[in-house]
């Protein structure tokens, strides 16, 4: 059998069914804006939670002395100290540390875990140098980034609704998380307070407004995605009346949720099914690091078998879900030479298959073809925040200069996704007024992002 015969009729099906030509994206953009306006009206009016994070002063630039951060979104937590300086001197100095998470605790008690936590943040702090200083009448205070679902109460308060990510630790779901880490904190004898407890798209816009005062929206493309954006406080019925003293809140949309009017296919809807959370997160499992090399394996899986695309053989490997990660389609899609030797030698050691030039150009191919839906689904779903946006104050957006902050590895590591989402979003607003949006990496701004909003949140300033 000829490899390219067979292969083809999948590969431009799927080409077909993964297209994203402009009235999709115009649909995509509009059906975000419009579940964002159902998530705002009532809780559970939509796909999209659209989490008040209680956060309405952004950092200005002029936040003065020391704080702290913690950041806690997986096996690793990070702390962070940064002296800040005011409008002239800004950052004047910053330490962070990683401390991992021994696996036991993931499935320990909450005291055990949150003693881990506390212990390890009042050795950092131990270790303050006189580079560092606090001013006079001050305490030390903490950003807590905690990324795992929370009903936040307040700025510094949020109820932690289920562990994720692997965690199983019993007697903190229902609890108030800041209290568990201020009285934690109090066991080791740690004088110190939680000022600000943040979601890390929220601490990224954070970070970034810091450093630009045009700074609206912020997006995560890791292994997960998500995304925040300052909404007009009139604009959030299901807010009631409460907080009305500020006129602006930073909204985080968990837009991973999203999935209204995407562009699926059998291997989307395979891998879905196969998911630890079917039907769940479909945004997210269209867009996001953790499974674009997924959707390409499964791809890749009916071709070898339906197609022959290694030879007669389907080579084992192949069969694993999960084998082919994200950066190894980027690693391939790197590679200009003439006979794609990089594709071969990663196939090989992947996959464990031999490949010849036609087959390593199709798999090219379908890399492409998953990357470029992921990448231009995710500049529809920036252009739907910025269309809301727009639509609560014309002109105050496609009018003026707007910054979106970008972080995440996905993001950060793979300039072909990056550049068709930057596509994407030129397409869709048009050359004119896709001058004044702004798409800009903002790297590891989170962690800083949380110490900047345990600034602008001070008890003490
Ligand atoms: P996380 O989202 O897990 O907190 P990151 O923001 O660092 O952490 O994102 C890690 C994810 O980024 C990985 O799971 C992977 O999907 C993606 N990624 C990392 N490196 C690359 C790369 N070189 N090319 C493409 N994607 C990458």
């Amino acid at each position: 059998r000829s490899t390219t015969l067979s292969v083809v009729p999948i590969l431009t099906n799927l080409q077909k069914n993964c297209a994203t030509p402009l009235p999709v994206l115009h649909h995509v953009a509009d059906a975000m804006a419009a579940d964002m306006r159902a998530g705002l009206a009532v809780d559970g009016g939509s796909n999209l939670k659209m989490i008040l994070s209680f956060v309405n002063s952004l950092p200005t630039g002029n936040e003065k002395g020391l704080f702290y951060a913690l950041d806690l979104g997986g096996t690793n937590f990070r702390v962070l100290r940064v002296q800040l300086g005011g409008k002239d001197k800004r950052v004047i100095d910053t330490e962070f540390e990683q401390v991992s998470i021994p696996p036991e605790l993931m499935f320990g008690t909450s005291d055990e875990l949150f003693d881990f936590i506390a212990s390890g943040l009042a050795r950092f702090v131990q270790k303050e140098s006189g580079k560092f200083c606090l001013p006079p009448g001050m305490k030390r205070e903490v950003g807590f980034t905690f990324s795992f679902p929370v009903k936040q109460t307040s700025i510094d308060s949020g109820i932690l609704i289920k562990w994720t990510k692997g965690f199983a630790v019993s007697g903190t779901a229902g609890k108030n998380v800041v209290a568990c880490l201020n009285e934690a904190m109090g066991r080791q004898g740690l004088d110190m307070r939680v000022s600000a407890l943040v979601n890390d798209t929220v601490g990224t816009l954070a970070g970034a407004r810091y450093w630009d005062d045009d700074a609206m929206v912020a997006v995560i493309l890791g292994t997960g995605t998500n995304a925040c954006y300052v909404e007009q406080m009139d604009a959030i019925p299901k807010l009631r009346g409460e907080n009305s003293a500020s006129r602006r809140m930073i909204i985080n949309t968990e837009w991973g949720a999203f999935s209204n009017g995407l562009p699926l296919t059998e291997f989307d809807k395979d891998m879905d099914a196969a998911s630890i959370n079917p039907g769940e997160q479909i945004f997210e499992k269209t867009i996001s690091g953790m499974y674009l090399g997924e959707i390409v394996r499964r791809v890749l899986l009916k071709m070898a078998e339906a197609g022959a695309l290694f030879g007669e053989s389907v080579p084992e490997k192949l069969s694993a879900p999960f084998v082919l990660r994200t950066p190894d389609l980027c690693a391939m899609q790197q590679d200009t030479s003439d006979n794609l030797e990089a594709v071969g030698s990663i196939l090989c050691d992947v996959v464990g298959v031999n490949s010849n030039l036609t087959a390593r150009k199709v798999v090219l191919q379908v890399c492409d073809t998953i990357v470029k839906r992921g990448g231009r689904l995710a500049g529809a779903g920036i252009v739907g925040i910025l269309q809301k946006m727009e639509q609560e104050s014309k002109g105050l957006i496609f009018g003026r200069r707007t910054v979106v902050a970008m972080d995440g590895g996905l993001y950060e590591h793979y300039p072909q996704y990056r550049r068709y989402l930057q596509d994407a979003v030129t397409e869709l607003l048009g050359f004119e007024i896709s001058k004044n949006v702004i798409i800009e990496h903002s790297k590891d701004g989170s962690g800083i992002g949380a110490a900047l909003l345990a600034a602008a949140n001070s008890k003490y300033a």
